[in-house]
């Protein structure tokens, strides 16, 4: 059902008539009820909910349906669920699939709510969680036990960024227990630079809250399916509540435009910086997978066909508390916040005994601080002169 290309998919995926209605963009339909012309359609749309068929507002309606056929055909799915947030998406997939009793592989280079949520939520469900170190490849299979029903994968590795071998997971998982089901938080590849259900993967979640909104200015969490899982994770998700607004949906949408655009921006601004930082005499490492430097860069030479704007580097020295504030507080073009994808630069700072808390395996092994930044699509001049005055303030 492809239309193209990359590029070409981003820009007319989705954009059916039907949706459409003579814009070029999806219309937005606000909509809690459906209104029925007879009792004939009622049947028909009862019979086909949960299949762009309008039903109720809980089930999506053309805006929804418009972002979800471009997301399904962007990451080569057979569906896509639509969450409030990434968040969302993360938990609910996850709840999707598990029941008291069962067992979940999480990547101990988890995005740390993830992990929270195993260990409260999870927990007090009676589903325990191993965290394995995701650079051990195919010794991951070695952990999967009898009860083991999700694997779950992020790549590269929240804040240290570290590549895993998702293909060696992947087989190695299968080979022990074949129907175990296989997620990856595919966010930071933005569902492009790697092509997660290609990877034998079932289920690819994006926090959309990152590059497919683009602006900083809205929430929303996808979960593409594969033909195996699709249905499950429609109906449990659904069972559970969870939709977007209508208008948030059409964000999304109008994100997907000129996202290829956009990612080729930040890779080439965020390659040019990390490059400046690993000449520096104050920079112990820069954690790029694009840098020969970084660990598991091998990795994603061979599975990603690029990088985003997102990463981070490690200084020799452990800065004070005062330091971190002198250098967080006194920037020009970076504001410091979470979250990330946006048009703007952001930076963030972590001591390395804060890094130890949510890396329960494969502990830290620096010890200065850590400086994450997300490269925005500002000059990248402008950039390093503000982060040269960062290291200037350092002394
Ligand atoms: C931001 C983020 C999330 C959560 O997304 P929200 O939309 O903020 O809930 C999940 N995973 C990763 C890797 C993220 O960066």
């Amino acid at each position: 059902m492809s239309s193209g290309k990359l590029n070409t998919t981003l820009v007319s995926a989705g954009r059916k008539s039907a949706y459409c209605k003579g814009s070029v963009n999806s219309v937005i339909q606000r909509a809690s009820s459906i209104v029925f012309d007879s009792v004939e359609q009622k049947k028909v749309a009862m019979k086909h909910r949960g299949e762009r068929e309008l039903f109720y507002g809980r089930r999506g309606t053309l805006t929804h349906f418009a972002f979800q056929d471009a997301m399904t055909e962007l990451e080569g799915g057979a569906g896509c669920v639509l969450y409030p947030c990434g968040a969302a998406a993360i938990a609910n997939s996850i709840l999707s699939f598990v029941k008291t009793g069962d067992h979940v592989l999480m990547t101990g280079g988890a995005y740390e709510p993830t992990q929270a949520f195993c260990n409260t939520i999870l927990a007090d469900m009676g589903v325990s969680t191993t965290y394995y170190d995701p650079m051990d490849g195919a010794e991951v299979g070695e952990l999967v036990k009898p009860e083991t029903s999700v694997i779950f994968l992020e790549s590269p590795s929240s804040i240290t960024m570290e590549v895993p071998d998702i293909p060696a997971i992947v087989k190695s998982v299968r080979k022990v227990n074949p129907d175990v089901v296989i997620m990856v938080d595919n966010t930071w590849a933005a569902g492009i630079l790697f092509k997660a259900l290609e990877h034998d993967i079932d289920i690819s979640i994006q926090a959309g809250t990152k590059y497919i909104v683009g602006h900083s200015d809205a929430m929303i969490g996808t979960a593409v399916a594969n033909e195996r899982t699709w249905e499950r994770l429609r109906e449990r998700s659904y069972l559970m509540g969870q939709m977007v607004d209508a208008d948030t949906a059409y964000m999304a949408s109008r994100g997907l435009r000129t996202l290829g655009v956009r990612l080729k921006q930040h890779q080439e601004n965020s390659i040019a910086i990390a490059e400046w930082l690993s000449t520096r005499e104050e920079v112990a490492r820069v954690n790029h997978p694009a840098l020969p430097e970084s660990v598991g860069h091998c990795n994603y030479q061979r599975d990603f066909t690029g990088s985003c704007g997102l990463f981070s580097f490690v200084l020799k020295e452990k800065l004070t508390d005062e330091q971190i504030a002198n250098y967080l507080d006194n920037f020009t073009h970076f504001s410091m916040a979470y979250s990330w994808g946006g048009y703007e630069s952001l930076v963030l700072a972590n001591q390395p005994e804060d890094l130890n808390t949510i890396r329960p395996v494969g502990p830290v092994d620096f010890n200065g601080t850590l400086v994450r930044l997300h490269i925005g699509l500002e000059d990248v001049e402008d950039l390093i002169t503000d982060l040269e005055a960062g290291f200037d303030r350092m002394k």
